[in-house]
């Protein structure tokens, strides 16, 4: 089954993000935990819990993803700033255990001058204190495009990441196709290529979810500006190849496009019917 859906706000709750994917055409979801810049979040309400619950089995919605702040860095050089990370990280598993069994994606962070193996056992450190065995959300690191000092945009540092983490078994990998194009992946010209190279440094196992965007910037540029599918420089036919990829078209797909709710309706209806051959 083709599970596609975009970023939602859950300024309105969570029966709200199931209405408005069903209204987009979408049957799974992301969005943010709390305030994307940080700050506290809405306290859990029981009841929009439920009746979220039961509209998405109606509705066939599943694999919701909740995005964490993007402002929070895991390795930052200040401990404060490390410790509200995994704080706010804390708090968010445990809110997500109200919907059990989904996932949860965080940028890696920026090492900010510190360099690179710092950034990586920073963040190894975190994951260590922020997993829990019991939990039943998968955690995701995000590949980056490598803007400025940010740690995740090889699949090695990623894959250096996961060794040092205690509970790898609730690790996963989201893989955005703006990102990766940005931090020099060829996945225009060789998404199979890369798709060996993720499943030879990190493993396509890892792979939970996907990210799907255009890049406004070629490839190698390091700059994350999303574009509108089709409309940027990795092109329709590279989003055909990623949907209907073998080791891809059975994972979730979400939309992070410079759209609102009627765009996303229409790339979610160009991204099916592409998926279906026209
Ligand atoms: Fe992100
Ligand atoms: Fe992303
Ligand atoms: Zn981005």
């Amino acid at each position: 089954m083709f599970k596609i859906g975009c970023h939602l706000s859950n300024a309105k709750g969570y029966r709200n993000m199931a209405e408005e994917a069903h209204k987009i055409g979408a049957n799974t979801f992301q969005f943010f935990t709390r305030n994307p810049r940080g700050g506290n979040a809405k306290p859990i309400n029981e009841q929009d819990i439920a009746e979220f619950k039961k509209l998405s089995g109606e509705y066939g919605i599943d694999v919701i993803l909740a995005h964490a702040p993007y402002t929070l860095n895991c390795c930052s050089a200040k401990p404060e700033i490390r410790e509200f990370a995994i704080r706010t990280m804390k708090d968010d598993l445990n809110r997500m255990e109200y919907t059990p069994n989904n996932l949860y994606n965080f940028h890696p962070g920026s090492h900010v001058g510190q360099g690179i193996e710092v950034g990586i056992e920073l963040i190894i450190q975190a994951l260590n204190e922020v997993l829990d065995s019991k939990q039943t959300t998968t955690v995701l690191l995000e590949t980056m495009a490598g803007k400025g000092s940010e740690v995740g945009s090889k699949f090695e540092e990623i894959r250096q990441i996961i060794d040092g983490v205690k509970c790898q078994e609730k690790l996963g990998v989201c893989l955005d196709t703006c990102h990766v194009s940005d931090a020099g992946y060829e996945i225009s010209n060789n998404l199979d290529g890369v798709l060996q190279e993720f499943d030879h440094i990190i493993g396509l196992e890892r792979l939970k979810a996907i990210h799907i965007n255009d890049s406004m910037n070629p490839i190698g540029s390091h700059k994350d500006r999303h574009q509108k599918i089709g409309e940027g420089t990795l092109g329709l036919e590279t989003f055909e190849q990623i949907i209907k990829h073998p080791n891809l078209k059975n994972l979730p797909f979400y939309l992070e496009t410079p759209n609102e709710l009627e765009g996303y309706a229409k790339e979610i209806e160009l991204l099916r019917t592409i998926r279906k051959g026209k």
